[in-house]
């Protein structure tokens, strides 16, 4: 199937800015770390047209980083992106309109000045997707489609709740007609009952308007829950890819395997009460990434060859990728 929006051999370096506290420091003294930050390192995937592409990590992965140089609002440090085999990035701050994001925090993306029925059709009427005179019904059609009453359009972001704001943030995306949508966390911050509503929700508008998506998360089941292929990822890289159904039923790497036997179960082990085991250890500073397979320090399986040898992204016979020497 061929991919919509492709990420190839992309990675990501943060320099660091020189601060007052640097400059402090250093006067003092002290020693400041220089290093630069490796988020993204050498990730090549695709979001195949009409599907969910689920890109799933710990805090501090990079997925993050990774959606942000997808959607062209982060210019690659290497590498390059495309959407239908163009670069999307039109100049290093401008974001194209072809890609539209859903952050994790939507009060925080939302206009606080604007009522939302301006933060839904400012985009479209600045890129002529609809006239000023035609902005107030499709502002209406938005928000009914996202389970709104269309008379909230003269609230302002505070008058409305968390989950109501996403729907808000998810209308006023939709309404730019993207050929691929961005969630990055879409439902973090809201609470599990309403998660599950925009969940559906997104479901729902997923299948009736064909929507191409990366969906973003740390949560293993959020992403099994929407997504067709999934993009496991660990410390800047990608490690396990493939259809969702295949790697969750059988997940080749150790970290995918520890992230699923992470999840708490409902039903409890008898000898232990639990039924899950939490992955050893934290991961390590980007600063300093273990060298070799980055997973060793964690690993119940980690020999020798892991130590000193990064394994590369390979295809296996069952169509996944799997960066693993023992796997
Ligand atoms: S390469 Fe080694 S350390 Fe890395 S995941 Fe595989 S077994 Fe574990």
């Amino acid at each position: 199937m061929t991919a919509l929006l492709v990420a190839e051999n992309v990675s990501k370096r943060f320099s660091p800015r020189i601060t007052l506290g640097d400059r402090i420091a250093g006067a003092l003294g002290a020693k400041v770390d220089r290093r630069a930050v490796h988020a993204v390192s050498e990730v090549s995937l695709g979001v195949p047209q009409g599907r969910t592409l689920g890109l799933v990590g710990e805090s501090g992965c990079g997925k993050s980083t990774l959606g942000r140089m997808l959607a062209g609002i982060l210019p690659p440090s290497e590498g390059r992106v495309t959407l239908r085999g163009e670069a999307p990035m039109q100049g290093r701050h401008k974001v194209t309109t072809r890609i539209q994001t859903v952050f994790q925090d939507p009060y925080a993306s939302l206009n606080p000045r604007l009522r939302i029925g301006e933060t839904i059709a400012e985009g479209p009427v600045a890129h002529g997707l609809v006239t000023r005179e035609g902005a107030p019904a499709m502002v209406a059609e938005w928000l009914a489609r996202v389970g709104l009453d269309p008379a909230f359009a003269t609230r302002f972001p505070h008058q409305f709740s968390g989950g109501q704001r996403q729907r808000v943030a998810i209308a006023r995306a939709l309404a730019m007609q993207p050929d691929v949508l961005v969630c990055d966390e879409p439902v973090a911050s809201l609470d599990v009952s309403i998660q599950a509503q925009i969940l559906n929700l997104f479901l729902d508008l997923r299948q009736a308007l064909g929507l191409t998506c990366l969906f973003i998360s740390h949560d293993l089941s959020v992403v099994r829950h929407v997504s067709d292929r999934v993009a496991i990822m660990y410390l800047g890289r990608i490690v396990e890819s493939g259809e969702a159904a295949r790697v969750y039923a059988a997940p080749r790497h150790p970290y995918t395997q520890g992230l699923l036997a992470s999840v708490p179960k409902l039903v409890l082990d008898s000898n232990t009460g639990l039924d899950f085991r939490p992955i050893a250890g934290e991961l390590p500073s980007p600063l300093s990434p273990p060298p070799g397979c980055a997973f060793h320090p964690r690993c119940p399986r980690a020999t020798e060859v892991c130590r000193v040898e990064r394994p590369p992204l390979t295809p296996r016979e069952d169509g996944t990728l799997v960066a693993c020497h023992h796997a």
